[in-house]
């Protein structure tokens, strides 16, 4: 039986194996479907962690993490966890993509967040061949070309500046004329000459075909008029989707405390409504979707989930 088992290996994750092990927990295993590092790794500039004056790409920035962990003795198991569940004992089942069962007597859900669809024509059709959302992976493709980007948040405005240190221009596209992103990002990227604001406006369309993928979108401007864009590339950035899969039921209903929008509901230490089962980083309520915040949670949590397993004896 494991002490803690984490699900999901980004900054909340991550630090939670950290907390865990150089807590003193023997048996801490952080399963993670891919490298660990989280979503952060897709960024192209990391430059708010404090403490950290240097600015990074997010990979470079988390490859220290998990070599710290596995300093103290986390152990990575890499696999994608399809279930978690309470056991009539109190211990919890860690079930595994491929049927592999594991059992632990505290877990703490990080599985954090993952892009939302925008919804336009052609994007599940061009994905990968010309619709990305990633300008970190992707961008380079488009050397000297013109791109498109979607989105009005942090994200968005601060990938077509990224983009626009690679690509010869790119066009920003936002439904309105007011950002959700932070002022000093928005007041930046309007005084880059490369970026082009087409503002309260939608993208209709993204066509092309296989062999070239895509070969320009189609943006619906405010006064109803359509503007063709011949670009091989549009980036979308248009907010996120918690990932709470595991937390379903064979019934499809959460095993914790979830809001309508699929966050789960935690108290300060990080704990869910079950007990053993805490919850951190960005897929928990009001979560301020940073990492040094995701970093903060995965510690809370370990250190709750040490209290809790104390309290079993
Ligand atoms: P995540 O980073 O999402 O990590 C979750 C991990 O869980 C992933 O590695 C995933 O593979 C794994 N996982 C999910 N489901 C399963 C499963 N079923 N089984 C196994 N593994 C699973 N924040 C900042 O503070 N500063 C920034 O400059 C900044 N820039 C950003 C730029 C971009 C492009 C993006 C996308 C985000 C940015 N953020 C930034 C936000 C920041 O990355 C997140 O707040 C943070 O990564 C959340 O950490 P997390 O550990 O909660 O989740
Ligand atoms: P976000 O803040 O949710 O912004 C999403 C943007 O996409 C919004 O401008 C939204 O428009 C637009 N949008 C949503 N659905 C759309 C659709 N279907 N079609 C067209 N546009 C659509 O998402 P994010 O930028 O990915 O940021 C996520 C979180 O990570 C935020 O909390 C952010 O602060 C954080 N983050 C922080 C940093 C940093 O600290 N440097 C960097 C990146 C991200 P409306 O504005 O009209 O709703």
């Amino acid at each position: 039986m494991l002490d803690v088992a984490i699900i999901g290996g980004g900054p909340a994750g991550l630090s939670a194996g950290l907390y865990a092990t150089r807590g003193g927990l023997k048996n801490v295993v952080m399963f993670e479907k891919g490298m660990p590092g989280g979503q952060i790794t897709s960024s192209s500039e990391m430059e708010n962690y404090p403490g950290v004056a240097t600015v990074m790409d997010g990979m470079s920035f988390m490859a220290p993490w998990t070599e710290q962990c596995t300093r103290f003795g986390l152990k990575h198991e890499m696999a994608n966890v399809e279930k978690v569940a309470k056991n009539s004992d109190g211990s919890f089942s860690i079930f595994l993509e491929g049927g592999k069962e594991e059992k632990a007597k505290a877990v703490i859900v990080c599985t954090g967040s993952t892009p939302k669809k925008a919804g336009f024509k052609g994007e599940d059709e061009f994905f990968g061949k010309g619709v990305s959302t990633c300008a970190t992976c992707d961008g380079f493709f488009y050397k000297n070309k013109e791109v498109a980007v979607l989105g009005g948040g942090d994200t968005a405005l601060e990938e077509a500046q990224y983009l626009a240190n690679i690509c010869s221009k790119v066009y920003l596209i936002h439904r309105r004329d007011e950002f959700r992103a932070a002022p000093v990002t928005v007041e930046k990227a309007k005084k880059n000459p490369k970026i082009e604001f087409i503002t309260s406006a939608s993208v209709d369309e993204v066509y092309g075909d296989n062999i070239a993928g895509v070969k320009g979108i189609k943006v619906k401007l405010k006064d109803g008029s359509i503007r063709d864009l011949q670009v091989p590339g549009i980036f979308t950035f248009v907010g996120l989707n918690v990932r709470n899969d595991v937390l379903k039921g064979e019934d499809g209903k959460f095993i914790c405390d979830t809001l309508p929008t699929g966050q789960v509901r935690v108290n300060l230490k990080m704990q869910t409504n079950i007990p053993g089962l805490f919850a951190a980083g960005d897929l928990r309520e009001d979560a301020p979707k940073q990492v040094v915040c995701a970093a903060a949670d995965g510690a809370v949590a370990a250190l709750s989930a040490m209290s809790y397993i104390e309290s079993l004896h």
